[in-house]
């Protein structure tokens, strides 16, 4: 495989978590850029990055934070589990370690939201310790490499196995962001580019002309459907009525719109309007949200009212739950992507 690190010393994606080859980053921005990295686009990520970094320049700014505004930073990155997690996990850095990451992977694995991958990631870049991330863009290229037939998610096993097998005693880091380079730019999903491999000479599916077969994978059950109803209540001085969420669960701590229960039929409708947070003239938008979560794909019809700034609250709202914030601050605020779609959803019918 030294073919592969000779090609990521002279064409490495530059991004500015990386450093030069052959040194070793800092842990604090390899953990944060991990982070964001889970389930997100690198292009996606490079502002959310820089932006987290200019602000908390280190792992006990970032601890010595509010989780709010961690919550509020992190809104358009979806998977709030995992800024929550971020913040959890910057308090014990700080507190139980002095703000240094531990180095190994057994201990970077006991820290809240790094599993697995991620440490090994940590270990490897940041500390030169010969681990071996695994994740699907690497699962991909070691089932080509090794032309593995076995179909995923039962290949798993063997394709860690074989990942570990090409990790090298020195460089561990570099060899590791190669693998991730390789995955994201050549050893593409589809239509891989064998002919400017480095590693084409090494790669059992090239030989065979196998490459885009890789690799097979067992029929995914089809994504399951919920549906459910938003009430957008707006205040006659200019804000919108928002609910936090409960702290465990999907989107935990973050604030909603307040509406029904999110289940597989709608409740009827005049049940559901009983259940509104302000008693008002409530009123059907056009159309509906639909939001693709990891699990389900969520479609949700909208009602708004316009109710006085003094509106009492309903028992349905949940009141000690709720509060009032300006349009002008929404932004700022701990909204998650799919509320903001529910909220702007509203809005346009003005
Ligand atoms: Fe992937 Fe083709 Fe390179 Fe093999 S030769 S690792 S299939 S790009």
């Amino acid at each position: 495989m030294d073919a592969l690190l000779g090609w990521y010393d002279e064409e490495r994606r530059e991004l500015p978590w990386r450093v030069a080859p052959g040194k070793r980053a800092n842990p604090y921005r390899v953990w944060l850029s991990e982070i964001m990295l889970q389930q997100t686009t690198v292009k996606a990520v490079i502002p959310f990055y820089l932006r987290f970094l200019a602000r908390w320049p280190t792992v006990k700014a970032l601890a010595a934070a509010p989780l709010d505004d961690v919550l509020a930073a992190w809104a358009g990155l979806g998977y709030y589990s995992r800024a929550r997690n971020l913040h959890k996990c910057a308090i014990t850095v700080a507190e139980d370690y002095g703000g240094k990451f531990p180095s190994t992977v057994g201990e970077l694995q006991k820290l809240p939201g790094i599993g697995p991958y991620t440490a090994a990631a940590i270990a490897a870049i940041a500390f030169g310790a010969s681990a071996t991330p695994v994740d699907g863009n690497v699962e991909r290229v070691v089932a080509r490499l090794f032309a593995v037939r076995q179909p995923l998610p039962n290949a798993k096993t063997e394709l860690k196995r074989l990942a570990a097998t090409l990790t090298p005693e020195h460089r561990a880091g570099d060899f590791a962001q190669a693998m991730m380079d390789l995955g994201a730019g050549i050893c593409t999903p589809r239509r891989p580019s064998c002919l400017v491999c480095p590693v084409q000479s090494d790669c059992a599916a090239a030989a065979h002309g196998i490459a885009e077969a890789l690799p097979m994978r067992l029929e995914r059950a089809e994504r399951p459907q919920r549906v459910g109803y938003a009430f957008v209540a707006l205040s006659e001085d200019g804000r919108v009525l928002l609910r936090r969420r409960p702290e465990a669960g999907l989107l935990g701590g973050m604030l909603e719109v307040p509406g029904s229960e999110w289940g597989d039929l709608l409740p009827p409708l005049n049940e559901t309007l009983r259940t509104a947070p302000v008693r008002a003239d409530w009123w059907a938008v056009p159309g509906t949200v639909v939001h693709v979560f990891t699990h389900f794909r969520l479609e949700v019809i909208v009602y708004r009212a316009l109710v006085p700034a003094d509106a009492t609250l309903t028992f349905w709202a949940d009141p000690d739950r709720c509060q009032w914030v300006a349009r002008r601050d929404l932004h700022a605020a701990a909204v998650p992507s799919v509320m903001r779609k529910i909220i702007a959803h509203a809005l346009t019918e003005n």
